[in-house]
């Protein structure tokens, strides 16, 4: 198929063709398009997270040649840092081990279940795709068989609901990820001997799988970002591969079968983002899974600049699961609460700091740039419906909703509520805490447990100084000391009276009192993304005439439809992307 002119100078596929030709071997390939490809392969995979590890390992060992790039110079994505929950249910031999029974139609009835809601009204399942979740239930038990013939090694015991986020309500379905002998890329080492087999963790699932992908002959080239994928013509044709930035070259890659996109998400690009809800601005900047890789919605821009359309946004802006939470530790950029950067991990240096993990939100309080309090410091963040959590639980009937106390809890909204400056977005949130409150947690607030260089955390004498201290990035106006003054003063008089008068805390607990007094980041952490591009059941990406483009997979994070947290819906589309690409015609 030969280009016209302008379609080439239109589409990115031209572009990226000029950049090459001027820096590249003449030995480079040209393809009929006019690209000057430099590297091709069968299928051409985008991310070596939970989704694009998979895919290559399917599409590989179906017989074909198998490029994946990777932007990090590691694999893994989120995935890796991740709590290694594994929600794959249908009637596993793991889920029959334990005497479980589960079905590929129970998968899809949870799944898409309208009549769930959770105590703030939000519904998990009702806007999901039934198509796409109709597949993953099909394939869900596959999947799972595929991760353990991989080497993936799940603790040996009964599945649970422990560590899912609207994952359905019918049976339990979470396993746990074991470490095994890997090494944590949170600490460089490998767990204690005694966790090895009974603790959960990302690492357990990705390590194993990365080694499964050498193994089958995926090459893998780290350090090469995508940046667009060709088409044949800007909005029509089939995709051809894609360029990728290697340390400021681009690289042209050509797929003679399939693209995969499996980038994982927008948690990061802050326009992006701010499409599914305008509050997320810039201070928001403790996203979940940095910085070990980055989810700036590469895969989703590129699809969507050769025509590819969104879906199931309401999945994104619902409050429910854990797309945006209450940081577990404060004094850090990089808050959640179940992942911690120690010295001796790769990314140590870009992290900064482990942080403080709070063991009791009673050691302090939480106060908005201005210094005011805004909540009780001991409320959550949003819930999300697992097995269990409605109880009776009768499928797809009304009922579900009656039964449940509306009982809205706003800490995040309130966090995010902002000033009332006209600005969006809530500013930073700090924790306030004293040298007894110190003790309680037995912290020890010096490097590297907190960062003072790049202001995420402070400490002064007194609490005015305190708030003259707080200088930093998304500090956008001054807190005033005279504020910061008040709201603690305020607080400890809650705490004489045992009535938080404010925010209704339960008995408030300890003052503020005993120099020196601390300031720590405490800012939400966003944490994953629940819609991207639209994907069918063979999760081919589909453009905005609902028209399948010729060549090109989603799964993960960068695809759209369906309100599932993480691994297993990630996993299993990679699965089915894998398993589908692999089988399109070769194109010349
Ligand atoms: C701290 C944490 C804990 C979690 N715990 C759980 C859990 O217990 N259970 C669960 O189900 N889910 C969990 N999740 C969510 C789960 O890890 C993710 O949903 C899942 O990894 C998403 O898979 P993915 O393939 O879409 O993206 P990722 O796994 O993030 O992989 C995307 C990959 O693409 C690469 N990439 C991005 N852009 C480009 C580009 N332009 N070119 C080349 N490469 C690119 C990235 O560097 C990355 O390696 C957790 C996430 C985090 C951060």
């Amino acid at each position: 198929m030969t280009m016209k002119r302008r379609e080439l100078l239109l589409s990115g596929a031209g572009a990226a063709a000029g950049v090459v030709a001027a820096g590249f071997p003449a030995s480079a390939q040209t393809a009929p398009g006019g690209i000057k490809w430099d590297r091709e392969a069968d299928v051409v995979v985008i991310g070596s997270g939970a989704t694009g590890l998979p895919a290559a390992i399917v599409a590989r060992e179906a017989g074909s040649s198998v490029i994946l790039v990777e932007a990090q110079p590691h694999t893994g994505g989120h995935a890796i840092c991740s709590g290694g929950n594994v929600p794959l249910g249908g009637g596993t031999s793991y889920q029959k081990k334990w005497g479980i029974k589960d079905s590929p139609d129970l998968v899809f009835q949870d799944l898409t279940d309208w009549s769930v809601v959770e105590p703030n009204g939000f519904p998990d399942y009702r806007f999901n795709d039934r198509e796409v979740i109709r597949a993953f239930a099909d394939n869900c038990a596959a999947t799972y068989e595929f991760l353990v013939a991989h080497g993936v090694v799940f603790v040996d015991k009964a599945p649970d609901k422990i560590g899912g986020s609207s994952v359905g309500n019918s049976v339990p379905r979470e396993m746990h990820a074991a470490p095994m002998d890997w090494p944590l890329i949170q600490t460089g080492k490998p767990a204690a001997p005694e966790k090895r087999t009974t603790m959960s963790t990302g690492n357990g699932l990705m390590h194993p799988l990365a080694a499964a992908a050498k193994k089958a002959g995926v090459e893998i080239l780290l350090n090469h970002k995508m940046t667009s994928i060709h088409r044949a013509a800007p909005f029509s044709g089939p995709v051809l591969g894609i360029a990728a930035d290697n340390d400021g070259k681009v690289v042209n890659i050509r797929a003679h079968k399939a693209v995969i996109v499996g980038t994982g998400g927008s948690t990061n690009n802050i326009n992006f983002r701010r499409m599914f809800d305008p509050r997320l601005t810039e201070e928001y900047c403790g996203v979940a899974g940095q910085p070990w890789s980055n989810q700036d919605a590469s895969g989703e821009l590129a699809g969507m600049a050769i025509g590819a359309s969104l879906w199931g946004l309401f999945n994104n802006t619902g409050e429910f699961g854990s797309g945006i939470t209450k940081p577990g530790t404060v004094g850090g950029q990089y808050g959640y609460v179940n992942l911690r950067w120690y010295p001796g991990s790769e990314v140590f240096d870009k992290a900064r700091a482990i942080g403080l993990h709070v063991g009791d939100w009673q050691n302090l309080v939480l106060v908005n740039m201005i210094g005011k309090r805004f909540y009780d410091e001991t409320a959550r963040q949003f819930t999300s419906a697992n097995y269990g959590s409605i109880d009776p639980y009768i499928p797809h009937n009304f009922r579900n909703g009656q039964n449940l106390k509306f009982n809205p809890n706003g800490f995040l909204d309130a966090a995010l509520a902002g000033i009332g400056d006209g600005h969006n977005g809530g500013g930073p949130i700090w924790a306030i805490f004293d040298s007894a409150g110190v003790e309680r947690e037995q912290w020890d607030p010096k490097p590297p447990y907190v960062d003072y260089d790049a202001g995420f955390c402070f400490t002064a004498d007194t609490i005015e100084d305190l708030a003259k201290k707080i200088v930093m990035k998304y500090q956008r106006v001054p807190m005033p000391p005279e504020n910061l003054a008040a709201t603690i003063a305020r607080y400890n008089s809650f705490v004489d009276s045992g009535v938080d008068e404010d925010f209704g805390k339960p008995k408030p607990l300890h003052k503020i009192a005993k120099p020196p007094f601390y300031a720590g980041w405490a800012t939400p952490v966003l944490h994953d993304t629940r819609a991207g591009l639209r994907i069918n059941a063979k999760c081919q990406v589909v453009d905005m005439n609902g028209e399948v483009i010729p060549g090109l997979y989603c799964g993960g994070e960068s695809a759209g439809g369906f309100s599932l947290h993480g691994l297993a819906r990630a996993t299993c589309q990679g699965f089915i992307a894998g398993t589908h690409a692999t089988a399109e015609e070769r194109k010349a």
